[in-house]
C-alpha cells in the first residue's frame, strides 16, 4: 500500500491511508528523515549517525553508534504519547483544514478519544503551527499594526481564577491581543488578493512603550506602518513612515487602514465565540498560533497546508506540565 512520497488529498483519503500504521510509519519517518534516517539521541549530542538497523515488526530502529533504540515519534512533538500516530495525522489534518477552528470536543468524539487526550494533542498541533514567528526576519514594506481586546471569557471562569487572572490585566479584565501584518502590494498599490501575512502577540498592556516595541521588534526600520490615531503609537516617526487614519472619521484614507487585521481579528472572534468557547487566558497565544498559521497558509491546498503542520513537528516538545504552567491550569481544559 505504502506509496513514496505519497500525500492524501483529502481528510477521507488521510483516514483511509493512515489507518495502516505501516504508511503512517512511513510518512512521517520520510517526511523527518528525506536523506536517510538520522538518529535523534546522536542528533541530541551534536553527532550525526546514519548507522541505524530497522526493525520493521516494531517499527523502531537501533542506533549502531549509540545502541539506543529509537522510534520516528522520538524528538517531536509525538514523543511519549499514546496515541497512534494515525490519531496524530488525521488530528492534524482537521486542524490545519478547519476555517473556524475545532473545538477539542469535536477532535475528541473525531478521534475516538477523550476530550483530556485530545486538548494535549490540540496544543501540540500548535506547537508546531507556531511557524519559527520568532525566528522569522522582520517584516517590510508596508505592515499594518493594531490591538484588540479579547474580552468576556474572563465570566466563564472559577471565581478564584478570575481574580488571579483579571489581576494586571488590561481593561476590565479583557485580554489584549497585538497584530502586525505585513502588505503584499502590487506595483500599482493594490493588495494582491489574500496576500498578506500575519503575526499575533498576547501582550499586557497598551502603552506606548509596549506597542511600539513590538513594531520595533517585528518591523524593518524605514517601512510604511499604519495604524489608527490611538496616541501609543505616536513616536514611530521618523523610525517609520507612520500613517494613521482616525477611526472617530473613517476606517481607510487611501491606502492608509489597518483593514487588513481587522479581518483577521474578526476571523479570530468567529473561533472564539462558535468554536473555543472557553479559552483560558494563560493559553490564548496557542491558540492566536493556530488561527495565524491558517491566514497566513489559507491560499494553500489542504494537503499541502497539512504538509506544512507534519514537516514541523520535529524539534519541538510540550509535556503536559509545561502545558499546564506553574499554577495549575488544568482546570481549565474545557474549551
Ligand atoms: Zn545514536
Amino acid at each position: 500500500m505504502k506509496r513514496d512520497n505519497y500525500v492524501p488529498e483529502s481528510l477521507v483519503e488521510a483516514v483511509r491511508y493512515f489507518t495502516d500504521p505501516d504508511n503512517a510509519h512511513a510518512f512521517m519517518a520520510q517526511l523527518r528523515w528525506p536523506t536517510g534516517v538520522v538518529c535523534p539521541h546522536c542528533a541530541m549530542l551534536g553527532n550525526e549517525s546514519k548507522d541505524v538497523s530497522f526493525y520493521a515488526n516494531r517499527r523502531v530502529w537501533r542506533c549502531q553508534t549509540c545502541k539506543k533504540q529509537f522510534s520516528v515519534k522520538v524528538g517531536t512533538i509525538f514523543e511519549d504519547s499514546p496515541l497512534t500516530l494515525d490519531k496524530w495525522l488525521v488530528g492534524m489534518w482537521l486542524i490545519a483544514n478547519a476555517k473556524n477552528g475545532i473545538s477539542s470536543h469535536e477532535i475528541a468524539r473525531a478521534l475516538g478519544i477523550t476530550q483530556k487526550s485530545a486538548w494535549f494533542l490540540d496544543h501540540r498541533i500548535r506547537l508546531a503551527m507556531k511557524m519559527g514567528s520568532i525566528e522569522k526576519s522582520k517584516m517590510q514594506g508596508t505592515v499594518e499594526a493594531d490591538e484588540t481586546f479579547i474580552g468576556g471569557k474572563a465570566s466563564n471562569m472559577h471565581k478564584s481564577k478570575k481574580a488571579e487572572k483579571i489581576q494586571g490585566r488590561g481593561s476590565s479584565g479583557k485580554e489584549i491581543v497585538m497584530g502586525l501584518l505585513q502588505r503584499f502590494e502590487d506595483e500599482t498599490g493594490l493588495l494582491k488578493t489574500g496576500s498578506s501575512e500575519v503575526r499575533v502577540k498576547h501582550i499586557p498592556d497598551t502603552s506606548g512603550e509596549t506597542l511600539q516595541g513590538e513594531v520595533r521588534a517585528n518591523v524593518e526600520a524605514g517601512s510604511e506602518v499604519f495604524t489608527d490615531a490611538a496616541p501609543a503609537y505616536r513616536g514611530l516617526s521618523p523610525e517609520y513612515y507612520h500613517e494613521f487614519v482616525d477611526h472617530a472619521v473613517s476606517y481607510a484614507e487611501g491606502r492608509v487602514s489597518t483593514n487588513g487585521l481587522e479581518n483577521f481579528w474578526s476571523l479570530f472572534d468567529r473561533c472564539l465565540m462558535g468554536t473555543w468557547t472557553h479559552v483560558d487566558p494563560y493559553h490564548l497565544f496557542r491558540y492566536l498560533d493556530e488561527q495565524a498559521f491558517r491566514f497566513n497558509a489559507r491560499k494553500l491546498t489542504d494537503a499541502d497546508r497539512f504538509l506544512l503542520v507534519t514537516g514541523a513537528v520535529s524539534g519541538k516538545r510540550l509535556t503536559y506540565k509545561e502545558l499546564i504552567g506553574k499554577v495549575n491550569h488544568e482546570q481549565e481544559t474545557q474549551e
